[in-house]
């Protein structure tokens, strides 16, 4: 599809999540004439007392994150890097991994320095608006917005609406599939400041239906920071049950209650994340990037860095001759195969395992992860050699099925190659 020099467009970015700054940088640099909506206040975002922890991931085959997000123009500085991770089985036995390069990086959300801040600051620099305190209440395909301000109705017209409004989108409201309780995760947690028994920048991951059915529960830990949070897919969650158990039983832990003894509570962490894609990616004059069109990754539950990808693709189009028709076709080809690949995994492995069979599938793990250095796995060059000689061991030892019917569809799900 051709890029057109045609007259510039009228474009109006509603959210200024990442989603929405990418979007609002990218058309303001090809041209378009861009303003940015945004329901909270500027402050709530960047002065901000409360606080959550986020991990910028670098598993995949994108390699290293901030190197993404930079070719994408937002030069990112990270709170910290982490570069192990401990992965613990629903029995509590764990896998301990240490690499030489960052795997993933903490990311702020909220207050000074965050992603989001240093994102508003970059879209400020290059000139373009953000009306903070604004909020959407309808859009209609024909580019016509109502936002609502204090007690004033306006309404505003747009030759394009790139909706970067998030999961409970409203410009996507009529456009996306509905979202069903099996198609979100919850996540519970705590934020904690203060010195810590964990070990900073070493993630720890743990697995199992009684702390997260569905899903896992995570400890992020800096130098004087720790996150602690446990996540759940609500229709795997028996009747009855409140989720915040879940998060006691994490916390009653005996290695994370020790963790924590000395630490300063700060905040509590609340919210959901889709964990399948949407089925449309706009209508007419809009176009839904980031959450607002559910593209975050199925098994992980990880959304930052498609929506920075997906607003800078709906940014993009901006300047083209159809721009939806641009938009679907770079998100068909450029997301949706990675998206696919995850979700089969997450249907085939945290969708349907229990427990006795998640900790079979972690000793798996361990047996390739020791037999090979974790360096090499994680590394795309050596990775292809790591991996052929891992499942060469499993195989040799009678694994055949499990590796055929666990391991591969993990893999493939985190690294795009073929085996
Ligand atoms: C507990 C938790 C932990 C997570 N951890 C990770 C992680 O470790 N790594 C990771 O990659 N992802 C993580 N995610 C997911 C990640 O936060 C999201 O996928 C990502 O923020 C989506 O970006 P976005 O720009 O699409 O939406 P958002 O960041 O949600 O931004 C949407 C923006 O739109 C604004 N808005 C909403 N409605 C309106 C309206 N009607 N009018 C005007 N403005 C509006 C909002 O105020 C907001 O600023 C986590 C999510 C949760 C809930």
């Amino acid at each position: 599809m051709s890029k057109s020099s045609a007259n510039s467009r009228r474009v109006i970015v509603v959210g200024a999540g990442l989603a929405g700054c990418a979007a609002a940088l990218s058309a303001h640099e090809n041209g378009s004439i861009v303003e940015v909506v945004e329901s909270r206040t500027r402050g709530s975002i960047t002065e901000s007392e409360t606080t959550s922890f986020e991990a910028l991931q670098n598993l995949n085959q994108e390699g290293d994150a901030l190197r993404l997000t930079s070719k994408y123009g937002f030069d990112i500085e990270p709170e910290a890097v982490y570069r192990g991770a401990k992965i613990y089985s629903p029995s509590g036995r764990s896998i301990d991994f240490r690499l030489l390069k960052p795997h993933g990086y903490f990311i702020r959300r909220k207050g000074k320095g965050s992603i989001d801040h240093q994102m508003i600051e970059r879209i400020e620099k290059a000139g373009i608006e953000i009306e903070f305190g604004t909020r959407v209440k309808g859009a209609s395909p024909d580019g016509t917005l109502t936002l609502v301000r204090g007690a004033e109705i306006i309404e505003r017209k747009a030759d394009l609406i790139i909706g970067a409004d998030g999961r409970s989108t409203t410009v996507g409201m009529n456009i996306t599939n509905p979202i069903f309780r099996n198609d979100i995760a919850i996540g519970i947690g705590l934020h904690y400041k203060g010195p810590h028994g964990f070990e900073p920048g070493i993630a720890q991951c743990w697995l199992g239906s009684e702390l997260c059915p569905g899903e896992y529960s995570y400890v992020l830990p800096t130098e004087d920071e720790v996150t602690v949070v446990t996540t759940m897919r609500p229709h795997m969650v028996p009747k009855n049950t409140s989720y915040d158990i879940y998060l006691r039983r994490f916390l009653a832990l005996p290695s994370i209650k020790e963790g924590l003894e000395s630490s300063n509570l700060i905040c509590k962490i609340f919210g959901s994340v889709p964990v399948t894609p949407g089925k449309r990616f706009g209508q007419g004059k809009i176009l839904l990037s980031g959450e607002s069109a559910r593209l975050t990754d199925p098994l992980l539950g990880f959304g930052m860095k498609n929506a920075i990808l997906s607003g800078h693709l709906a940014g993009t189009s901006t300047q083209t001759d159809d721009p939806l028709g641009y938009y679907e076709e770079m998100i068909r080809s450029l997301l949706l195969p990675d998206i696919g690949r995850r979700m089969k995994a997450r249907g085939g492995i945290m969708d349907r395992l229990d427990d006795g069979q998640i900790e079979r599938m972690l000793s798996m793990i361990g047996t390739v992860l020791s037999e090979n250095d974790p360096n090499g796995f994680f590394d795309p060059k050596t990775r292809r050699r790591a991996l052929g000689s891992g499942l060469w061991s499993l195989t040799r030892r009678g694994y055949v099925t499990e590796t055929m019917k666990l391991i591969i569809p993990l893999m493939r799900a985190n690294f795009s190659f073929s085996i």
